[in-house]
């Protein structure tokens, strides 16, 4: 399907006293319309700094201080985002692109009623609505998440925190985005809820259309959902895959590790591997791989040059040891890293 969002040679650097700190670095990534693209990755690897690039959320100390964000709209000509000014940006935000983050709380309006927040994204979107269409188109948006339309009267703190999420959702989809970006969106729920919450994503997109970046450190979760996945560590993408290929044949060892790291529920419980060691000071990354004091394949060249994205049988990785060398190494191969 065609391209939606195209990120090039995308760098977002936080400015502190302490230094500028590479959040992310030469981001390559394209989503296509109506596709559901993941971000995986552990705790600091740079996926929400990446998101609100995306976004274009992003707010200060974040500076994009390279690359470009091309947004390839429905109707009309591809537009770089990072171009734009806060003012231009606003006619795309809510409208093209919505975001849905992790606390509701947070981002619903404590103040409001439900029904005017939905209101004033709808006649904001759509200049031909009226007060009864939009109340109206509100009650269904509530539905279709399972909520009574009925709660629409509620204040957001008198709602549960599932029903918060599932509201917020609803509220993303009101202007009728092309884009829904989506950071840890189920993550303050309990399981059961987070089940339930996706189930409802994933028939509101395949029903809507619109394509989603889904950012989570869960990577089972992301191999259910997802159409393809990028794994993000120390602020690059060190791995692009289908879910099925990351699942069986993941190139990266990170990737491999993530993956042992988070069984999926359909698995016969065993050992939690995780990942031992820990992520790389952004502000004194290694010369070579960032991954490599953690990597149990590593070799002398991963010390001293940093790998390249490169296509693979089943995607792209940035590992010296990718395709068969990563497997037949001293390392038990059964093993997840
Ligand atoms: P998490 O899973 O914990 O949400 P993440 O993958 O979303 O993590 P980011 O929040 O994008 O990670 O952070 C990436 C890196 O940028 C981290 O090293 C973090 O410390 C740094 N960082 C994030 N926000 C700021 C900030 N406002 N100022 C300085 N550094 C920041
Ligand atoms: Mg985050």
């Amino acid at each position: 399907s065609p391209l939606l969002l195209e990120a090039k040679g995308l760098d977002v650097t936080y400015v502190t006293e302490s230094g500028e700190v590479p959040a992310c670095r030469d981001i390559d990534i394209q989503l296509r319309r109506g596709e559901i693209l993941g971000i995986a990755g552990e705790s600091a690897s740079g996926k929400s700094t990446l998101l609100n690039a995306l976004s274009r959320l992003q707010r200060a100390p974040a500076v994009t201080s390279a690359g470009t964000v091309t947004f390839h709209p429905d109707v009309g000509s591809p537009v770089d985002l990072t171009a734009l000014s806060e003012d231009e940006l606003r006619s795309y935000r809510w409208t093209s692109l919505s975001i849905v983050m992790q606390s509701a709380m947070a981002s619903l309006n404590p103040v409001m009623r439900l029904e005017t927040q939905f209101i004033d994204v709808i006649l904001e979107h759509d200049r031909s609505a009226t007060k009864a269409s939009a109340t109206a188109r509100a009650g269904e948006l509530l539905e279709m998440v399972g909520i009574p339309s009925a709660r629409l009267q509620s204040y957001s703190y008198q709602l549960s925190g599932g029903m918060q999420q599932r509201a917020l959702i609803a509220l993303s989809l009101a202007s009728d985005p092309e884009i829904v970006f989506m950071d840890e969106p189920t993550t303050a729920v309990d399981v059961v809820m987070q089940r339930q919450i996706l189930t409802q994503i994933l028939q509101l997109q395949a029903t809507l259309g619109f394509a989603i970046v889904f950012v989570t450190h869960d990577l089972s979760l992301l191999l259910e959902i997802s159409d393809r996945i990028a794994i993000m560590y120390g602020g690059r993408i060190v791995e692009i895959g289908m879910p099925e290929q990351l699942y069986e044949d993941a190139q990266h060892p990170y990737t491999r590790g993530l993956r042992a790291s988070f069984p999926p529920l359909s698995e016969p419980v065993r050992r939690m591997s995780g990942i031992p060691g820990t992520p790389p000071d952004l502000l004194n990354l290694p010369q070579g791989c960032s991954f490599v004091s953690r990597c149990p394949l590593a070799l002398d060249i991963c010390r001293t040059e940093r790998p390249e994205l490169e296509p693979t049988e089943t995607g792209v990785a940035a590992c010296h040891r990718s395709g068969s060398s990563n497997r037949d190494s001293a390392a038990d191969p059964k093993e997840p890293i």
